[in-house]
């Protein structure tokens, strides 16, 4: 049975650019080939077992000739396979989509293409340049600039181009700008037509160059503008200052580390992400069970004689209702007994299993749940309180001072991961973050262990150090680090807004 090639468009870079059926595609296939246009994290969405057959330019290796990749398509879906053929931007545009789907065709070989966004299309809405507006321009080219000047670029018909089309959209044209100016203005295109040159479109190195034919050629030369980048060249240009959008977010350009575990980095990154910024997810800690079950057992086996039970991450929640489920109890075994959470996110994660907590205190914090259940008395009460092994033990302290009878069983463990170090000297090694975030003691601690005490002080030195509250900036300052971010509330929405007024007020 001979497979199936899908032409699959995986948009200028944004990886929130690629279409739920190009997705779709990926996560079915057995194997993806693809160039080096296409966000290397696409590549995640294929199954482990797909094989992933890179076919692009890379430095020492020629570029496989076109016949090649044509034939490999060819002979993996003759071996049964679904095949995605990832290319960024549109298949078939400017990408030797037909060339591909050709040679499919002619060998008989089924084939689908899944559109794709095309980088004119997408670096125009992220610059904020309408490609076309009826106060502007009622048409529309998207021309290659790629033939060789020596070709005295026979096939394009400068005279129509420059007076026939509106907005012109140049790919692959840096090498041949100057001439690409020069013909469109002999040609009868006035020398104050504006231009924008839009560099790496939808990713967080997005760069837009706005001028003018006429001196397009030495604004490039002076701000370094480079490939890959289209040239949008057309009235519409002028609409930009009006209808920015993306490279003007309050984080837009800030590299920001992001330390925390894996399982939770994702939506940090996309609040920062949110505001304009490149979140740069390197865990320091990763949590793992506790060295035994057992503790936590015996007080799950004990719910019928407790009045309390206190959660303070939702890691915490995840573990408890696991090991409820575990020993094959269910929410029932709850009844009756008083929640209380340290903050709003393990709140919701009690909300997401149909429990209400009766306690959440203002302030966030281990003293703040301690002060409400003061309140409440919890005198003779008992209190089950499962805690991250290294968690400060004021609440078992503070309450049993009051009278409750706490158990104290660990739920978790937080450890360095494994992979963690290199990576994050990798990260601190190139372009520097602008930006670490901290948002636990444990995470700080971690840090300095991965890179070292006197390193980290080294490293961080130029680098903004944001921290989530009181307790995680007395860990960072223990090191020597100074935190120069801190919210007002413990929450990663707060920190992220206090970055936000950070950068806004370290601005020129
Ligand atoms: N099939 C692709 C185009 C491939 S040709 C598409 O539809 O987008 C390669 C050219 O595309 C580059 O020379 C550049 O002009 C443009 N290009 C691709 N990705 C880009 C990006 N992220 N930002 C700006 N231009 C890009």
């Amino acid at each position: 049975m001979t497979g199936k090639v899908y032409l699959v468009g995986a948009g200028p870079g944004d990886p929130g650019l690629i279409t739920v059926k190009g997705r779709d595609c990926l996560r079915r296939a057995d194997a993806v080939v693809y160039d080096a246009l296409a966000n290397p994290a696409f590549l995640e969405e294929a199954p482990p077992e797909a094989e992933r057959i890179f076919v692009g330019k890379s430095r020492g290796r020629h570029h496989r000739p076109q016949e090649q990749i044509n034939t490999l398509l060819a002979d993996l879906a003759l071996q049964a396979k679904t095949v995605v053929r990832l290319k960024g931007g549109d298949p078939y545009v400017f990408g030797r989509g037909g060339e591909e789907a050709m040679h499919l065709a002619d060998c008989g070989i089924p084939f689908e293409v899944v559109p794709g966004i095309t980088a004119g299309f997408a670096a125009a809405a992220y610059a904020g340049i309408p490609l076309t507006h009826r106060d502007f321009t009622t048409s529309l080219a998207l021309v290659t600039g790629h033939e060789h000047p020596d070709k005295k670029m026979s096939s394009l018909d400068w005279e129509k181009l420059a007076t026939g089309v509106g907005t012109l959209v140049f790919y692959m044209g840096m090498a041949n700008l100057e001439l690409i100016a020069r013909e469109l203005i002999a040609h009868g295109r006035p020398a104050k037509t504006p231009v924008a040159i839009v560099q790496r479109a939808t990713t967080p190195h997005q760069r837009t160059l706005s001028t003018t034919l006429g001196e397009v050629v030495e604004r490039v030369r002076e701000t370094q503008i480079k490939p890959p980048a289209v040239i949008i060249v057309g009235e519409v240009v002028r609409l930009r200052e009006a209808l920015r959008w993306f490279d003007n977010r309050p984080l837009f350009g800030r590299r920001v580390l992001v330390t925390r575990a894996a399982d939770q980095a994702a939506s940090f990154a996309a609040l920062l992400e949110s505001r304009g910024a490149e979140a740069l997810i390197c865990p320091t800690i990763a949590t793992v069970p506790p060295e035994s079950w057992q503790d936590l057992d015996r007080e799950i086996a004990n719910l019928p004689e407790t009045d309390v039970l206190i959660l303070t991450s939702a890691h915490a929640v995840d573990v408890f209702f696991a090991r409820l489920r575990a020993a094959g109890r269910d929410l029932r075994a709850l009844a009756g007994i008083q929640l209380a959470v340290v903050g709003p996110k393990t709140g919701r994660a009690l909300e997401a299993r149909g429990l209400t907590p009766e306690l959440i205190p203002p302030d966030y914090r281990a003293e703040g749940v301690i002060e409400m259940l003061r309140t409440w008395g919890v005198a003779g009460k008992r209190v089950l309180y499962p805690r991250a092994e290294l968690a400060r033990d004021i609440i078992p302290r503070e309450l049993a001072a009051l009278g409750a009878e706490v158990a104290d069983p660990v739920a978790y463990r937080t450890v360095a991961p494994a992979a963690g170090r290199e990576r994050l000297l990798e990260l601190l090694a190139g372009q520097k973050p602008d930006v670490v975030t901290f948002t636990a003691s444990s995470t700080v601690d971690n840090f300095v262990r991965m890179v070292g005490e006197k390193e980290a002080r080294d490293l961080l030195k130029d680098v903004v150090v944001a921290s989530i509250g009181p307790l995680t900036s007395a860990a960072a300052r223990r090191y020597g680090l100074e935190v120069t971010v801190e919210p007002a509330d413990f929450t990663l929405e707060a920190l992220t807004e206090a970055l936000v007024d950070y950068f806004a007020n370290a601005q020129p």
